[in-house]
C-alpha cells in the first residue's frame, strides 16, 4: 500500500524553480506511473499528475518531487469510493454503507464478477433459473418459507408486494406504522404510488385486531404489518400481532426491516422472518444489508403462491438484482458469522481490552489518549431504543477531521469534546490499522518526531 503522506514540505520553491515543471508524458514514462495507467486508466492517472502540478506551480511541492508526489496520491483503485473504518459506534451505518460484507462474501463477489452460471446449468449447457443457489440457501437457511424471492432492497420488496398484490385495491395499515425510512422516504407515499389504497385503521399508539378486521373487505389486497426500525411507542399502546391478524382471511404481508432469518438472542426485540412466518405471515420483507449483513438488496419470503405471482410479475424484472448481489448474498447466508454478528454479539469486557491495549500504544506514542465505556446502537438498520455497552479510545477532538482524510479514512464519533473510537463495529483485526491512523493524524507538536513514520 502508499502510506507515504509526509506533510507538505516547509520550504517550497518559489519563482522560476517552481515553474520549470517535468512535462505529463515525461512523467507518465516514469514505470510507476506508467504501470498504474494499466491499473486504474490513462486519465485518472493524468488528473492526479494535474494536481500535483498544479501545487507545484503553487509552490507547494518541490518540482523534485512531483513523481513521488503522483505516486503517492494514486488511488487505490479505479472508484472514487473508499474504505472506511467504522469507529461511530453505529453498527449499521446507512452513510458508510450499511453492513459490511463478511469475507466469505468478498471471495465470492470477486468469484461471480467475470462471466458466471447465474443463470447456466453447467451440466446440460442450458439455461437454468436465475439465482436458484441463493434461492436454496435462503430456504434452507427458512425453512418455514415456502419460497423466496430476491429484489434490489427492502423498498422494491414492498413496492413489488403492492403492486402484484394490491394495485387498484387496499392495503390495510395501522396509523401507528405509517413510517418514514430516512432521508425523507416514506413507506406510505412508496405504497401509494404503486396505484394501491391505502386503509388506514387504528391509531398511533393502538390498534386492535378487531380495527383491522373492520376493514377487510372484497376490496382488500393484504394487510400489511411494518416493523418500526427506527423509533418506539411506548405507555399506552396496543399493536396486534401477526398471530392475531392471520385468522383474518386476507393475506399479511410483514416487513421486518433488518432481515434477521431465525431470532437473535443478542436483540430479543427484534423481529424475523422464521417467527413471523411460524405466526402466520403470508409473506416476510426484509433489507438484506441490515442485521443480516449481507448485500443491499431486498428479500421476499413465504407463500409459494404468492412469491411466484411476485417473481413473474412485469416489474420483477426492473426489481432484479445482479449476480455480484447474488453471489454476496448467498455467502452470507451459507457462510461464517457476519461482522455485523460479530459486532452485535462482541463481549464488553474485550472491547474495553481492546481500548485498553490502543490506547496505551497511542499514550507510548506521546498522545492524549484514553481508554473510556461507551454505549453503541445497532443504528437505523434496526433495534431503536437499544444501547450495546462498548469501549472506546477517547482523542483531542481535532482527530475527527484529520482521521477523516486519513489513509485508512477512520470515521469516529466526538462526544463532549472528545474524539471517541468505538471499537465494537471496528473488526479487531483491523486494530493495527486504526494505531496506524492515529499516529498518521498525530498533529506533529503533539508527537514525538520519528513516531509518526511508519
Ligand atoms: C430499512 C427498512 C425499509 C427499507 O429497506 P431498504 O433496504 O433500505 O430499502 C423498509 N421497512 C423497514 C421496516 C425498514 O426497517
Amino acid at each position: 500500500m502508499d502510506r507515504d503522506h509526509a506533510a507538505p514540505a516547509a520550504a517550497a520553491p518559489s519563482g522560476d524553480e517552481g515553474r520549470r515543471l517535468p512535462r505529463t508524458d515525461v512523467l507518465l514514462a516514469d514505470p510507476r506511473l506508467d504501470a498504474a495507467t494499466h491499473r486504474l486508466g490513462r486519465d485518472l492517472v493524468k488528473d492526479v499528475i494535474a494536481e500535483v502540478q498544479a501545487r507545484a506551480r503553487a509552490g507547494e511541492v518541490p518540482v523534485s518531487e512531483i513523481a513521488d508526489r503522483a505516486v503517492a496520491a494514486l488511488p487505490a483503485t479505479a472508484a472514487a469510493l473508499r474504505p472506511v473504518v467504522n469507529a461511530t459506534g453505529v453498527l449499521l451505518h446507512t452513510n458508510l454503507g450499511r453492513a459490511a460484507l463478511s469475507e466469505a462474501a468478498r471471495d465470492a463477489v470477486l468469484a461471480a464478477s467475470g462471466t458466471t452460471d447465474v443463470e447456466l446449468d453447467l451440466a446440460t449447457g442450458v439455461r437454468a433459473r436465475r439465482g436458484r443457489s441463493v434461492l436454496d440457501a435462503l430456504l434452507r437457511a427458512v425453512p418455514a418459507a415456502e419460497a423466496a424471492h430476491v429484489v434490489n432492497n427492502g423498498a422494491a420488496a414492498l413496492v413489488l408486494a403492492a403492486t402484484a398484490l394490491a394495485q387498484g385495491r387496499e392495503i390495510i395499515v395501522s396509523r401507528g406504522e405509517m413510517v418514514e425510512i430516512g432521508d425523507g422516504f416514506r413507506l406510505p407515499d412508496l405504497l401509494v404510488s404503486t396505484g394501491a389504497r391505502l386503509r388506514e385503521v387504528g391509531t398511533t399508539n393502538r390498534t386492535t385486531p378487531a380495527d383491522y378486521a373492520a376493514a377487510v373487505g372484497p376490496d382488500t389486497g393484504f394487510i400489511l404489518k411494518v416493523h418500526p426500525s427506527n423509533f418506539r411507542v411506548t405507555g399506552f399502546t396496543r399493536e396486534a400481532s401477526v398471530a392475531e391478524l392471520a385468522p383474518l382471511g386476507v393475506p399479511v404481508v410483514a416487513d421486518i426491516g433488518s432481515g434477521l432469518l431465525t431470532p437473535e438472542p443478542a436483540l430479543p426485540g427484534e423481529p424475523d422472518a422464521t417467527s413471523r412466518l411460524r405466526a402466520g405471515a403470508s409473506l416476510v420483507t426484509a433489507s438484506g444489508d441490515k442485521l443480516l449483513g449481507g448485500p443491499q438488496c431486498g428479500l421476499l419470503l413465504g407463500d409459494a403462491e404468492l412469491v411466484r405471482r411476485l417473481a413473474r410479475h412485469p416489474l420483477a424484472r426492473a426489481l432484479r438484482v445482479d449476480k455480484i448481489t447474488l453471489a454476496a448474498l448467498e455467502a452470507t447466508v451459507r457462510g461464517p458469522v457476519t461482522p455485523t454478528l460479530t459486532a452485535l454479539r462482541a463481549d464488553p469486557a474485550e472491547l474495553r481490552e481492546r481500548a485498553e491495549r490502543l490506547a496505551g500504544k497511542l499514550r507510548a506514542d506521546g498522545l492524549d489518549s484514553r481508554a473510556v465505556d461507551t454505549e453503541a446502537v445497532v443504528g437505523g438498520g434496526g433495534a431503536p431504543g437499544v444501547t450495546l455497552p462498548s469501549a472506546a479510545v477517547s482523542l483531542p477532538a481535532e482527530f475527527a477531521p484529520l482521521l477523516r482524510g486519513g489513509d485508512p479514512a477512520v470515521m469516529a464519533r466526538v462526544d463532549d469534546g472528545r474524539c471517541l473510537l468505538d471499537l465494537r463495529a471496528v473488526p479487531e483485526d483491523t486494530d493495527p490499522h486504526l494505531a496506524q491512523a492515529v499516529r498518521q493524524a498525530a498533529p506533529r507538536c503533539a508527537a514525538p518526531g520519528p513516531g509518526t513514520e511508519n
